[in-house]
Formats: C-alpha cells, structure tokens, sequence
C-alpha cells in the first residue's frame, strides 16, 4: 500500500514539475541572446535550489553574516517611512550608531528628503527592490527591473549606486543570483531575525535579537512598514540593545565594513 501511494506521489510531483518547467520554458523564451541561461533557467527550476543550498554554492555573492569578530551590523528595512523612520535615525544618532538601511523604490520616490536624511547621518543604504515583490516567484528582468529602478533613484538622490541588495522576504532564485553576481552586487540577508514586523513589544524585540545575536551578526529589523504596521516595540528596544551589547564588547559596523566590500557599484 506504502509503495503504491510512494509510486502515485512521484507521479504526481513528476506531473508538477513537467507543468513548472513548461511555464519557465514559455516565459523565458523571448531573448534570443540570453538562450543559453534560459536553459539552464529551465534546468534549475525544475529542482528550485533551497536558500541553504543557494547560500553554499554563492558564499561570495550570498551573505547571511560576517566574519566572527567582535562586531555586528544592525540593518533596517522598509525605508524610508515617515511614521518610523526618523524616531529610529534619532536613537542612532543619540548612541553613535551607523546601521545600513535597505530602500524600497517607490517609498524613497514619496519621501527623498528622508532618504537623504539617513544618507546624511552617515549610514548605508541598500537596495530592497521598487514594489517589495515576492522575487523567487519572478523572471531574472523582473527582478532586474526591480533593482535598477530603485538603484536610478537612489543615485540620483544620494549619489551612490548601492551595491548591497536585500531580496524581500529574503528570497531569491539562482538565476537571479547569477545575474547579481555576474554585475557586482552582494545579495544580503540576515542570521539574527528581530520579528519585529509582528508588532511585538519592546522586550520580545530585545528577546529575540539578544538571545541569538553573536560575532559577525546580521541583524534584521524594519524601520519602515505596511499601513497597519507598528514598529514602536523596535524604537523602544533600539537602546537597550545597542547598550547591552556594547557592555558585552561589541562593536556595531555597517554592512560593507563588515563584509570589507564598498558600499557603492
Ligand atoms: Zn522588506
């Protein structure tokens, strides 16, 4: 009975799999130059590579931490956002802090002068895509598309074509890896998730970064959200973290002193 049910289910995953392959094949048959990488497109997808798996085989190009030394880079998301982000530039200011903050496009077209507010206090800024789509489910020019346009923007308003790239929802698929890695870019996630998101109090935002954080962290927090979204939990944790780790020898960096890349293309 095991074995028959075993046989149906890869059937059925066979049938999956020859259906997904299909869909890439259509949709990534139009360039004739890029024929090639469509191909392997097609090969890949039909067994997408898991984050781990995509991590180990990019260590370069996909990066979830530093080197282990005594320093950690707090990251911010969603920016720039009027509602969050200046409450969360102000705590780092007050603490001489330099954190590195991932920009949705369409978010720094409502608000530049916040953009160059964050580049102005001396942090990095990072690309986070122009929509914050969901990118494992879209082609390599989506996700091309996605980057540039932000990138424009960013240059245009700070002067800097970010090289550090934060995927929404941290994901990514390996030809848009490829194509990250093949121009430069450092795609960035994060080993130490705050969850702050989840509107959590203070003390479960402190909780889940101070219990999991080590040499070489990449912190994820946000300083910038959704309409019903309330990072207050995040700004009122910020001191405290910054001075219990302090007190425990750390030292906070940005993302590209960390990793020893330059911040810009
Ligand atoms: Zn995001």
């Amino acid at each position: 009975m095991y074995k028959l049910i075993h046989a149906m289910l890869a059937l059925l995953i066979c049938a999956a799999l020859a259906t997904g392959t299909a869909a890439v094949s259509a949709q990534s048959s139009q360039p004739p130059a890029e024929s090639a990488s469509s191909q392997q497109s097609v090969n890949a997808d039909a067994k997408p590579m898991t984050l781990g798996e995509l991590r180990r085989k990019y260590s370069e190009t996909f990066k979830f931490s530093g080197p282990e030394v005594k320093q950690i880079a707090l990251t911010f998301d969603d920016v720039p956002d009027p509602r969050f982000t200046p409450k969360v530039l102000d705590v780092l200011k007050q603490h001489g802090v330099k954190a590195t903050f991932f920009v949705v496009g369409h978010r720094a077209k409502k608000h530049p002068e916040l953009l160059q507010r964050i580049h102005r206090e001396g942090h990095v800024i990072g690309n986070h895509s122009y929509f914050h789509p969901l990118f494992k489910k879209k082609s390599v020019d989506e996700f091309k598309n996605e980057i540039k346009r932000t990138e424009k923007l960013i240059e245009k308003l700070i002067g800097y074509k970010p090289r550090f790239i934060r995927p929404p929802y941290g994901e990514i698929n390996e030809e848009q890896l490829k194509w990250a890695k093949k121009n430069g870019y450092k795609i960035v996630n994060w080993n130490v998730d705050s969850l702050d998101w989840k509107a959590l109090d203070k003390n479960k935002v402190k909780h889940n970064v101070l219990s999991t954080v080590g040499p070489g962290s990449i912190v994820l927090q946000h300083a910038g959200g959704g309409s019903g979204s309330d990072l207050t939990g995040t700004i009122e944790a910020l001191p405290d973290i910054i001075r219990i780790l302090r007190n425990r020898g750390y030292r906070f960096v940005t993302i590209p002193e960390l990793l020893h890349e330059p911040k810009s293309l």
